[in-house]
């Protein structure tokens, strides 16, 4: 059986959308899954929507987030140049040759005239004028230097259809395309021309691409058959939106995988959650691996409604991997978190990850949730009373110097001994443990919330700063 061989197509110009990156991650598992071979190209050929970097962001996503390329303008391969700008003299012999086979033609029409072509609504549609030039009347144009584009030559009449992997059946009537530019005046390759010839010289068996392009296949398979290649397998993927009517776009906030990386999303969630837009797995399973996404990938599963990025979704997700976290991994990838905490190089990091692990979703999370750690100052006294806990201001007048009493004599400070130092404050006082526990955990974090209770707490700080904290707070409530 012939080899599978899909690819990643992108236009560098800016950051790489999630839309993008999911378009590469499903070519990259169906290649994968079978055994195939899958592709980079980089199709910079509209200089006008270039964006200096862009290459490289790429590049660096890919490698990032594990959806790696057998092939690419940077790790080489046997159908290179990779790059489109690279491939001008490829596109210009087969234009050519597509000229010669009554399936494009010159033309030399002006600005002037083709604006003169606008109906009512403003739009312009080419009229073939061009396609009466006889030989000898182009090749004298050419010989002049008169600029010119090389258009395509669809039929008048007649319908394009094809069968799409996904949507199904497609057809469209050829009255409805444009005698599209495949080649502009500066010899540039349009998308429309360029995508059909690098997707039949590099071998590319399945095209996988966004809906947008569903409508305008017809015309490309019209090149596929004129030169007699064979038309590859289509697959066009569902859009991804904010929500029922709008596309996921920038104006609505994040949407590269870089800006997630950097909101300290575990990566390997963004991957498999962005492998669930728009496809489902036939288990009930929703966190897979990459290894396990390629093993369960299958077209079946590719929806044709357009699927809603659900952020909170992913971040959940995102949980689902911190959990499952070795302490030092935690330390590891959260560093660029902790290191912007004011706690960073004060405690010891891997105690923090075992209580955090299960505490949060995103690493961005840590400064804020151990910032009881931070300089311990004044705190609202408020927070002693809680209905629930049947605590308040007065209770903690109690329960505090007894509980820094039992705590000072404690010859180990450890989780246990820390834990029956409390045990033994709720005894005395004949109080509810709610009320004693909740009562010392504010009084040495000075939060509402924390990871973790007092035993978590006291462990982290120590013995010398819990008593300072108790004193501290001891003084505070008594004025
Ligand atoms: N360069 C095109 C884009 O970024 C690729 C479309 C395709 O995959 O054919 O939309």
């Amino acid at each position: 059986m012939e080899k599978i061989r899909t690819r990643f197509a992108p236009s560098p110009t800016g950051y790489l959308h999630i839309g993008g990156l999911r378009t590469a991650l499903y070519g990259y598992l169906y290649a994968k899954k079978q055994g195939g071979e899958f592709v980079l190209r980089i199709e910079d050929t509209d200089t006008a929507r270039y964006v200096d970097g862009s290459v490289q962001i790429i590049y660096d996503t890919m490698r990032d987030s594990g959806i790696m390329y057998d092939e690419g303008p940077d790790v080489g391969g046997n159908y290179g140049p990779y790059v489109q700008s690279e491939r001008k003299s490829i596109y210009t012999e087969y234009a050519k040759k597509l000229v010669e086979l009554g399936g494009a033609y010159y033309c030399f029409c002006s600005p002037e005239r083709i604006a003169s072509l606008k109906d009512e609504d403003g739009n312009v549609r080419y009229d073939k004028h061009c396609l009466k030039l006889t030989k000898e009347e182009i090749e004298q144009k050419i010989a002049n230097g008169e600029p010119y584009v090389i258009r395509q030559n669809v039929p008048e009449s007649g319908t394009g259809s094809y069968h799409d992997l996904v949507y199904g059946d497609i057809s469209v009537d050829y009255k409805d395309i444009e005698d599209g530019i495949l080649i502009k005046s500066d010899g540039m390759p349009t998308y429309n021309f360029a995508n059909v010839i690098d997707d039949h010289l590099m071998g590319i068996t399945h095209v996988i691409r966004g809906t947008e392009y569903l409508s305008s296949t017809p015309k490309y398979n019209l090149m596929y058959d004129a030169f007699g290649w064979e038309r590859p397998v289509y697959i066009h993927l569902p859009p991804i939106m904010k929500d029922a009517t709008r596309k996921l776009s920038k104006r609505h906030g994040d949407v590269s995988y870089e800006d997630f990386v950097k909101k300290g999303y575990v990566k390997e969630a963004i991957v498999n959650y962005i492998a669930l837009l728009g496809w489902s797995p036939k288990t009930n399973t929703e966190k897979m691996s990459l290894a396990e996404l390629t093993e369960s990938f299958s077209l079946d599963g590719i929806s044709k409604s357009p699927s809603i990025f659900d952020e909170t979704k992913m971040r959940w997700l995102s949980g689902e991997y911190i959990k499952e976290m070795s302490d030092d991994e935690f330390v590891e990838r959260g560093m660029p978190f902790f290191k912007e905490s004011k706690v960073y190089g004060k405690y010891d990091l891997k105690k923090i990850a075992s209580l955090l692990k299960t505490r949060v979703e995103i690493f961005s999370q840590i400064p804020e949730k151990i910032n009881f750690l931070e300089e311990f100052d004044k705190y609202d006294l408020a927070l002693y009373t809680h209905k629930k806990m049947k605590t308040d201001l007065e209770i903690a007048k109690t329960v505090l110097p007894i509980a820094r009493e039992k705590i000072a004599n404690l010859k180990e400070f450890t989780f246990d001994s820390v834990h029956d130092a409390v045990m033994e404050t709720v005894g005395e006082l004949g109080m509810k443990n709610g009320q004693v526990f909740w009562c010392v955990r504010v009084a040495i974090s000075g939060k509402e919330s924390t990871p973790g209770g007092v035993m978590e707490i006291a462990e982290l700080l120590g013995k010398e700063e819990t008593l300072r904290r108790l004193d501290f707070s001891i003084n505070l409530i008594n004025g």
